[in-house]
């Protein structure tokens, strides 16, 4: 399953490269680093035997310097393959040291939002490790009524719409451990507006599947993915793919609920 996964959104990176130039260097990069994160969680995957009981709680001393041997080879990788702000950061992450990077990799771990450019990496680094106890933890409902992950407390990164009857159903996709939950449609994630009036939705003709959902009362926005207007969608990937939609929703003055990796 996990496998599967990964492969889909690489493949899709690639086709989004190919169709969009000026998403080739992100989307190039994401390649590189979900094949990354597929090795790791594989890797953790075997290492982590304990089943969690949930999210909520440190990293043990043993998972954190299993990570730290990985997190070396991933700042490696995001210094020789990233974009440029991310390379130099990687950089000199990379010249602190092991025990700087415990450090890091535990607070991050806690983080409910990265506070700076370092946690955001080094969540990114995370990820397949928090999917991996998501996937073993003890909630199993998808069910919430809340604008944070039910699993691990992190703000959404994106929605999704999926076909149910004749409409779609919205659901959120974490920023951390990638659960999903169901998330009612006029419904602001950012402050809980139901106001349909405050809440306009905008799509551009190159993502007309692709919804930038705004909030007039907190001025924040997120994008759903619809799912019923393009099957072949990966989620993540053609978030990443749209940042021309994060310009233009920046440039009418919102803020984005959760940045991704590359600030968008
Ligand atoms: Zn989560
Ligand atoms: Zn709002």
């Amino acid at each position: 399953m996990t496998v599967s996964q990964w492969q889909r959104r690489i493949a899709r990176a690639q086709e989004l490269a190919g169709q969009h130039p000026f998403a080739a260097e992100i989307l190039g990069f994401y390649v590189h680093l979900a094949r990354f994160q597929e090795n790791l969680q594989s890797k953790l995957s075997r290492a982590m035997q304990s089943p969690a009981a949930s999210l909520d709680r440190e990293l043990t001393s043993s998972e954190i310097s299993e990570l730290g041997s990985s997190f070396a080879e991933f700042l490696s990788l995001a210094e020789a393959k990233g974009p440029k702000p991310l390379a130099e950061l990687s950089r000199d992450l990379r010249s602190r040291g092991p025990d700087f990077w415990s450090d890091l990799l535990s607070a991050s771990w806690l983080a409910p939002s990265a506070s700076d450019a370092q946690q955001i990496l080094s969540q990114a680094f995370l990820q397949p490790c928090a999917e991996l106890l998501r996937s073993r933890a003890a909630l199993r409902s998808s069910q919430s009524a809340h604008a944070l992950c039910p699993f691990c407390n992190r703000k959404p990164a994106l929605g999704v719409l999926r076909q149910m009857g004749d409409g779609g159903a919205r659901s959120m996709i974490c920023s951390f451990c990638l659960g999903e939950w169901d998330f009612r449609r006029i419904v602001c994630p950012g402050c809980g507006e139901e106001n349909d009036k405050k809440l306009a939705v905008y799509t551009a003709a190159e993502f007309d599947y692709i919804r930038v959902e705004c909030c007039e009362s907190c001025k924040i926005y997120i994008k759903t993915v619809d799912l019923t207007k393009n099957g072949r969608a990966e989620p993540l990937v053609d978030e990443l793919a749209s940042a021309p939609l994060d310009l233009w929703a920046r440039e009418h003055g919102y803020a984005k609920l959760h940045a991704n990796l590359f600030g968008m």
